[in-house]
């Protein structure tokens, strides 16, 4: 793995000659006003997809990438919360507004019919569905914003995942164990997922503590991208835990979604705290 830093006056560019890139737009908890929230590009040749869109996504977009919402095609959103999708009404609003009105093509978004119906009912309808055409009965939908690109159903168990070749980037999305805190299992959780990106890259999700997923994935993952709180308890995953796994899986451990007291936290044995605004190239 090399991280190579984006130079001041330069945009990111979403291709690349073909190698498997990450670039954190945020790499904070929910409330950081650090390091914004945990949001990150996937780039690999001529592809690129943006994981999750959080309510200050677009100006973390704009600060570490030097790029708009309307620079970017795609958006794999992971699940419900402001963090993660607070930034996608805008998203969507400018997508539609400055080139799908004007005859340009749909940007495409990667989702289940089951999120998709949970994250248009619950989130976005609110703020989309009145528009230009309202008056004559003619509410938008989801798909009048963007193109739906399904995953396929890969396994129910030992939990649900699903498998899609995104334009040359294969995308693992795996359920998670998020909320609320008091839940059994993934299957009694509010729909959230997880990404093993080329069946290389672990990148948990938003999580509890959770050592059945990691003895699904970590053997086999190069670098593992981790969610992490400071306290226990609550909806994410405790460092006191993390610090109980086995040190071959802590030295590939990039630890994120910190909140900003971070640098009070001892994190020896691990491979550090994920970086906003730097290309990770593997
Ligand atoms: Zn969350």
């Amino acid at each position: 793995m090399k991280i190579e830093t984006l130079p001041v006056d330069q945009k990111l560019a979403l291709k690349n000659d073909g190698a498997l890139e990450m670039f954190w737009i945020g790499v904070g908890s929910a409330a950081s006003k650090k390091h914004a929230q945990s949001n990150f590009l996937i780039i690999k040749g001529d592809a690129h997809v943006l994981v999750d869109f959080g309510a200050v996504g677009p100006l973390a977009l704009l600060q570490t990438a030097r790029l708009l919402p309307t620079d970017i095609r795609n958006l794999l959103p992971t699940h419900s919360h402001a963090d993660h999708i607070g930034g996608v009404e805008e998203l969507f609003l400018t997508w539609r507004y400055s080139s799908v009105k004007r005859g340009g093509p749909k940007p495409t978004c990667i989702i289940n019919e089951h999120y998709q119906e949970v994250l248009w009912d619950r989130s976005l309808r609110g703020g989309l569905e009145w528009n230009e055409e309202a008056g004559r009965g003619q509410l938008l939908s989801f798909t009048d914003y963007c193109n739906v690109v399904r995953p396929t159903w890969k396994t129910q168990q030992p939990r649900e995942i699903w498998t899609i070749d995104f334009e040359g980037i294969r995308l693992d999305l795996f359920r998670t164990k998020h909320v609320p805190d008091n839940a059994a299992d993934w299957q009694s959780s509010f729909v959230s997922f997880g990404l093993m990106i080329d069946g290389r890259i672990l990148v948990s999700g938003d999580t509890r503590f959770d050592r059945d997923l990691l003895d699904l994935y970590a053997d086999r993952a190069e670098v593992i991208f981790h969610d992490v709180q400071f306290f226990s308890g609550a909806v994410h995953t405790p460092l006191s835990d993390l610090k109980t796994l086995p040190p071959k899986w802590k030295e590939k451990m990039h630890l994120y979604h910190y909140a900003d007291n971070y640098e009070t936290q001892d994190i020896a044995g691990f491979a550090g705290w994920t970086r906003q605004g730097v290309r990770y190239l593997f």
